[in-house]
């Protein structure tokens, strides 16, 4: 590609975006940050100390001092806290369903949606996330909103959990699903709504491969 592009993917839990999102940015060889992965970082070093959110200034200090780095790794990216391996700690059922109480607090939004920005100063990228067309980069050249019928994304999250070890009930991780995305989208700050400017990607009967096919179909539409 002849210029630099950013590509914001977003879309409720289980749409397919980091999968998709990771393939879309292999094809183009341009970078992918998993940006819901900075905000489960955090949220595993809140639990870890458990401090108090209301208390402002143990969170200024905590963020602070608290670093969050992403790496690519040879089987994708690896995120760190305070320089420590936590790719597989971020993706625990404890931090699941912690993460939403993190993700609304303005002080660790301002941190991380900075922190995005700043990867996008160099490089061509792809985000996925809940605020990335709407908040992080509302100038972004493509937007892309993924959802997926609850039952659908449902399975695909059982499917994950099951290759990590971790048998779950369906029923289950459809109410935790649900709970997490009313709580994403009615919270006040960048709630997870589908950017006017978005094209809409129902994933509920496509392959991944059609998916990222058709993304890099619109970003060369977009970047000729
Ligand atoms: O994408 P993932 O499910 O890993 O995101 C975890 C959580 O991080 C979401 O449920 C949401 O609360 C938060 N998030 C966010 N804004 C983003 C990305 C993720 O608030 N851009």
């Amino acid at each position: 590609m002849k210029k630099k592009i950013v590509i914001a993917i977003d879309g409720p839990a289980g749409s397919g975006k980091s999968t998709i999102a990771r393939l879309v940015a292999k094809k183009l060889k341009i970078l992918y940050i998993d940006s819901g992965a900075i905000y489960r970082a955090y949220t595993l070093q809140y639990l870890r100390e458990e401090i108090n959110l209301e208390e402002q200034e143990t969170l200024v200090e905590f963020l602070e001092r608290t670093t969050v780095n992403l790496e690519s790794g040879k089987n994708g990216a690896l995120i760190f806290v305070n320089r420590e391996n936590v790719t597989k700690e971020i993706r625990s059922l404890e931090v699941t369903a912690n993460v939403s109480l993190i993700s609304e607090n303005k002080n660790i939004r301002e941190v991380v949606t900075k922190k995005l920005r700043s990867e996008a100063e160099h490089n061509s990228l792809v985000m996925d996330g809940r605020d990335i067309g709407t908040v992080v980069f509302p100038d972004a050249a493509l937007k892309i909103f993924l959802t997926a019928s609850i039952e659908e994304r449902a399975r695909r999250r059982k499917d994950d959990l099951k290759s990590a070890g971790v048998e779950t009930d369906l029923e289950k991780i459809k109410n935790d699903i649900q709970r997490r995305d009313k709580h994403d989208s009615e919270r006040y700050l960048a709630p997870l709504q589908k950017p006017d400017d978005a094209i809409l990607l129902d994933t509920t009967n496509l392959a991944i491969d059609e998916c990222v096919d058709f993304i890099i179909e619109k970003t060369l539409e977009k970047s000729v």
